[in-house]
């Protein structure tokens, strides 16, 4: 029998996932090598972690505790985090909404709660884990999809009839960059009378001109089948997470979701972020910019096969493991920190440089990782 030592089977170390230390100085990543890179990998698309204001407002609450000392249940249910959860509401167009510690831990929770044994969940194949996770913790029937594939989803629902069944999909997909086809879903949610849960983890604060997201762009917020959930550890430039939807499912959520239950209450610190990040985002500044600079580096790529993405999110497709880890090398000898994206994360033969825009880049630094790519791409890697 293995003991703790060598429960694990060693993985090959081209496999290893890598985890680089760094500090973050702005949009500057310094290496413990000494290197300082422009950071292309981040989801930091408003720069906000590193705002004066946002950084403000979590000093202030800072001055009074740093935990919360317990679950909202108990005794760390903060009025703050009630302000913020009708901001949040309001902003994004739904009745309700409800905090929760982390993306990871809203998806999991959510799809916990709302489904059991009985209960039929079809989910695009490339929605994020903490999505797959919750629906397997559900034990509810998982019929996944491929992606965006409508026409299999429809079929799908039509072979699998139940009484409680919901479509569950990523906004804006993480490796792909692009969008869930938010109009279709709904209506075959209609058609076949089931719920739509949809997280946009990365639309929310990017997307639209207000930055209000993939459902508020496509005129369905608060739509009474539709759930949403947003994340404050992206475009927020903070941490936690937040589900929306009808006044009395959220309400039911608060009774049940034991992800919120149990564990303990965001730090307020942590919600003042949020709250200052929010009042940014609706005034606008920052997402004009990042549209700015995405429309500039769409500009400058054209011809270099990029995947098509009209989100911050801009893949490039290289295949092998090596190939696309030779091309984030040689990225990195010009300065610039833009990852090899490789199995599990993404499928066999799919590896791929992942490049994320921040409103905090300038016209400079997109210019030049523009530059790199080409030249990379002249020296055979691509
Ligand atoms: C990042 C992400 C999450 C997890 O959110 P965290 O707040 O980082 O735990 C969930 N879903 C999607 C689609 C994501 O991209």
């Amino acid at each position: 029998m293995p003991d703790a030592r060598n429960w694990f089977e060693p993985l090959p170390e081209y496999r290893r996932r890598r985890f680089p230390a760094c500090r973050r100085e702005g949009i500057e990543l310094c290496l413990e090598d000494g290197r300082r890179l422009i950071n292309f990998a981040g989801n930091d698309y408003l720069g906000l972690s590193t705002h004066e204001a946002v950084c403000m407002g979590a000093r202030g609450a800072l001055g009074e505790a740093v935990g919360s000392g317990a679950s909202r249940l108990v005794s760390g249910d903060d009025p703050l985090m009630h302000r913020l959860e009708a901001k949040l509401a309001r902003w994004k167009g739904f009745e309700s909404c409800l905090l929760v510690g982390s993306g990871m831990l809203a998806n999991i929770g959510l799809l916990q709660a709302l489904a059991g044994r009985h209960d039929h969940i079809f989910a695009d194949r490339l929605n994020h884990a903490s999505l797959v996770d919750g629906a397997r913790l559900s034990g509810a029937s998982l019929h996944r999809f491929h992606h965006l594939d409508m026409a299999q989803l429809a079929g799908l629902l039509v072979r699998h009839p139940a009484e409680r069944r919901m479509i569950v999909s990523d906004g804006v997909f993480s490796m792909d960059g692009d969008c869930a086809n938010i109009p279709a879903l709904l209506a075959l949610a209609e058609a076949h009378d089931t719920l739509l849960v949809v997280d946009d983890a990365h639309g929310t604060g990017t997307l639209g001109r207000d930055g209000r997201g993939l459902t508020a762009l496509h005129g369905v917020a608060g739509h009474p089948r539709l759930i949403e959930v947003g994340t404050f550890g992206k475009a927020f430039g903070g941490y936690g997470a937040f589900i929306l939807g009808p006044a009395e499912l959220i309400d039911g959520l608060r009774q049940r979701q034991r992800t919120m239950i149990y564990s303990t209450a965001l730090p307020v610190a942590v919600i003042a972020a949020a709250e200052t990040a929010l009042a940014l985002i609706e005034r606008g500044e920052q997402v004009q910019q990042l549209h700015r600079q995405l429309a500039r580096f769409r500009a400058g790529i054209g011809g270099l096969g990029f995947m098509p993405s009209e989100t911050a999110i801009q893949p490039l497709l290289i295949g092998e493991d090596a190939a696309a880890l030779a091309m984030s090398a040689r990225l990195a000898e010009a300065g610039f920190f833009v990852p090899a994206i490789r199995p599990p994360t993404v499928p066999e033969g799919t590896s791929r440089l992942r490049i994320t825009l921040s409103a905090a880049h300038t016209d400079e630094q997109i210019d030049g990782l523009i530059a790199a790519l080409k030249s990379a791409m002249e020296h055979g890697d691509g």
